[in-house]
């Protein structure tokens, strides 16, 4: 289906809890989050429910995401249902990647085609001080069982942080040589509540460049981030800058929360429930959202942080 301003929704981010096992300084406060209660957030049923209205709009790419979506206790079953639902092409996970040794394997099985996996750091000092609560270690296990159960084309996500990894650029550039995978240097969004980082914090993807002048630039594949390889390697750099270039021109999505609130726009305070609706009633939300979505998110920096009311774990990213 087409918004109002005749952009195709083909792709829907569906965050499958707000709970994580970390606590990422720029996305959750240190003590976590309330735990909502079981009613307040979407069923199985209405997750599944949701994705096929959606499918029958027109959405066929999928991205499960959280909070940690791996907590989540029926996410298997959750992400096979999702895989079956005809129109659905493309099933796709972000997470931190700590508990992939154990789930990589059933969620091959299960159908997800693809992994975004989030790493930030490869000091260990620096993951356990950026988490609050990780192990570096378990993360890059983590990956490592993604490739060994064949999962392909995966994504390391790296939000750039002045002071904190800018002095890492090429060493986690150098994991594209080490594995057949595309690292995205993503900048860091000033969401709702500041988290622990200032606008002095914030550096923009161009960094990126002038820290490796090598890298040759590539083809855009239709996402969000701009490419590029470094000579040799098995996988490309992404950059995705959401402050310094918005892409909202381009924008396909729309988001469901964990407590089943349709987004129309990542930074917009406007949302649309489906929680307990049945197929017809979820239609309608689904239909209003995609109509209600805004030509762009508005001035954005970090001194006008977003509208959007919540933090990236209750949204999904
Ligand atoms: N827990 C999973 C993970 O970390 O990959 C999935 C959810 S997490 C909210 C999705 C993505 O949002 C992660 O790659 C994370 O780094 C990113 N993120 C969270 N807060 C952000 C912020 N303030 N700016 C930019 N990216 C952010
Ligand atoms: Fe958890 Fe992902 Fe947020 Fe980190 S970025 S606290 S792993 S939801």
């Amino acid at each position: 289906m087409r918004d109002s301003y005749g952009r195709e929704i083909t792709y829907l981010r569906v965050s499958v809890t707000e709970l994580c096992n970390l606590r990422c300084r720029y996305c959750m406060p240190a003590e976590g989050i309330c735990k909502r209660e079981h009613e307040e957030m979407l069923s199985e049923e209405e997750i599944v429910l949701a994705i096929e209205t959606a499918a029958s709009l027109g959405i066929t790419k999928l991205r499960i995401t959280g909070g940690e979506p791996l907590v989540k206790k029926n996410i298997v079953s959750i992400c096979e249902k999702a895989a079956k639902v005809p129109g659905i092409r493309e099933l796709c996970l972000t997470t931190n990647g700590t508990l992939l040794p154990q789930l990589a394997g059933p969620l091959k099985k299960a159908g997800v085609d693809r992994l975004n996996i989030s790493l930030d750091t490869l000091d260990r000092e620096k993951y356990r001080y950026i988490t609050r609560l990780g192990e570096l270690d378990q993360a890059i296990a983590g990956i490592e069982a993604a490739l060994s159960v064949g999962f392909e084309r995966i994504k390391l996500n790296a939000v750039l942080i002045g002071g904190f990894n800018d002095d890492e650029i090429p060493r986690l550039a150098e994991l594209t040589r080490t594995w057949p995978v595309d690292l995205r240097f993503i900048e860091m969004m000033p969401m709702y509540d500041g988290g622990d980082f200032s606008a002095g914090s914030f550096i923009p993807c161009d960094t990126v460049l002038q820290k490796l002048p090598g890298l040759v630039e590539e083809p855009r594949d239709g996402g969000v981030a701009r490419l590029y390889r470094l000579p040799g390697a098995q996988g490309r750099i992404g950059l995705i800058s959401p402050l310094s270039s918005h892409f909202c021109g381009e924008c396909n999505r729309i988001r469901l929360t964990a407590d089943g609130k349709l987004k129309p726009c990542l930074h917009g305070r406007e949302e649309f429930s489906v929680k307990g609706l049945d197929a017809e009633g979820m239609r309608e939300q689904f239909v209003k959202a995609i109509l209600s979505k805004p030509a762009w998110h508005g001035e954005l920096s970090y001194t006008q942080r977003s509208r959007s009311g919540r933090n990236m774990n209750r949204i999904g990213g």
